[in-house]
């Protein structure tokens, strides 16, 4: 693709957002030059330069493990990550960095409050969950669940391609203990309207999770006026480095959970027949936490918060528009979920009659567009959609015309080819 197919950006540029300067922020694409349409957001956002300078310079520069040495540096790398602790909790709107806990990712998040809330369960308890779940919000309520003889019950989609909220009524009653639901689709972009959840959880005394893994790319948030009580994200889908997310638990009820993970820093006291915990998000972090990665998720959310969040939305409604507009003049083509751009993220996912989503992948990959394809680990709700896997692509802040414009002209090749 020539240079001037990236001139496309300054159509944006006048709407009010500089994307070549956003995109300029993001070390990749001077390393792979301009023929590099990345589309995998979902999967994985690409690193920003200030969370790939802060991993560096503490890795190279400020080492020490954090919450138990007396010298100076080891209180300059404890100080640093509680100030990481609390550049998070403000992009969540959280009320008081305590309620934040540092984790693996989203997995390792929703296993943690799984594990936690479910030991408070009894057998007949339910836990209702949605068909569009990633695994991550299947599996953990399935183990720990079984465990406390809990029900898994699930909202259905409706028929255009949404969950059906008009089902709640039906399925939350006083037996319901938990409800746990996704703020976005992984395979549709749909949102969740989360109030209309929380409003159904408070109503018969249940903890609402929400899963936010692919909200929290799109600008800060407040978990306060979504009105859930713990909120899961990963670092490496906000521009952070792998390795880190949070999980953000209401304070009241962090402070009455038991522990996930036992070992050094989450106690009070220990001694060889029991143990005392300490209180949270201590209580929740057994072990070294990812340290390095975690200071790259503050410097993340941290410059993520000072951005130009109206004008960002603007800009990707405007190219998932346009991607879903030159999707639908391409023969064969099947969308999955909505047709719409109404309360949705900007993904989309797709198939092409007669042609594997990673033969679709993997010729993409040739005009260096990068998409995914397989089931995206949400099998129930390719089970729900009438499909067994799909070809995602999914829009970042940094994404522009061009990108479009390139996964655009691959299908049409796809279809001419294969189809
Ligand atoms: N939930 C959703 C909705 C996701 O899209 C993903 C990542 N694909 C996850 C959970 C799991 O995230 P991670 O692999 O970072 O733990």
């Amino acid at each position: 693709m020539s240079d001037g197919g990236r001139g496309t950006q300054r159509a944006a540029t006048r709407a009010g957002l500089d994307v070549a300067g956003l995109r300029g922020e993001f070390p990749i694409f001077a390393a792979m030059g301009p023929r590099f349409h990345y589309l995998d957001n979902a999967a994985t956002g690409q690193i920003c330069r200030a969370a790939a300078e802060t991993l560096v310079d503490f890795e190279t520069r400020a080492r020490a493990n954090v919450k138990r040495g007396v010298y100076r540096l080891a209180d300059e790398a404890t100080r640093a990550f509680e100030e990481a602790r609390a550049r998070i909790a403000g992009y969540l709107g959280a009320r008081e960095a305590r309620e934040v806990v540092i984790t693996s990712g989203t997995t390792h998040a929703l296993n943690l409050a799984a594990h936690t809330l479910c030991a408070r369960l009894h057998p007949g308890d339910e836990i209702l969950l949605t068909c569009a779940e990633h695994h991550s919000n299947i599996v953990p309520w399935q183990l720990a669940g079984r465990r406390a003889g809990a029900v898994i019950r699930a909202v259905p989609l409706a028929e255009d391609g949404r969950l059906d909220l008009d089902r709640l009524e039906a399925l939350v009653s006083r037996r319901t203990k938990v409800v746990a639901a996704t703020h976005c689709s992984n395979v549709t972009g749909a949102l969740t309207d989360i109030g209309r959840l929380a409003e159904a959880a408070r109503a018969v005394g249940a903890v609402l999770v929400v899963d936010g893994a692919q909200r929290a790319p799109h600008g800060p948030l407040d978990v306060q006026a979504l009105g859930c009580d713990l909120y899961a994200f990963s670092g490496h889908k906000v521009f952070a480095a792998t390795g880190a997310g949070a999980l953000w638990i209401r304070g009241e009820l962090a402070d009455e959970l038991p522990p996930f993970m036992g070992g050094g820093e989450m106690i009070r006291r220990v001694t060889l027949e029991a143990s005392t915990f300490a209180p949270p998000p201590h209580r929740f972090e057994a072990g070294t936490p990812p340290i390095g990665p975690a200071l790259a998720l503050g410097a993340a959310v941290a410059w993520l918060a000072g951005l130009d969040w109206p004008a960002i939305h603007a800009h990707e409604q405007r190219l998932l528009e346009r991607l879903l507009e030159g999707l639908r003049t391409i023969r064969g083509l099947r969308l999955l979920g909505p047709a719409d751009t109404r309360a949705r993220a900007p993904l989309v996912s797709f198939l092409v009659e007669g042609v594997h989503p990673h033969d679709v992948c993997q010729l993409l990959d040739a005009f260096g567009v990068c998409t995914r394809g397989g089931h995206h680990c949400a099998q129930p709700l390719h089970e729900a959609l009438g499909a067994e896997a799909s070809v995602r692509a999914s829009i970042a802040l940094y994404n522009d015309d061009a990108d479009i414009d390139a996964l655009l002209a691959g299908l049409e090749e796809v279809v001419r080819r294969l189809a």
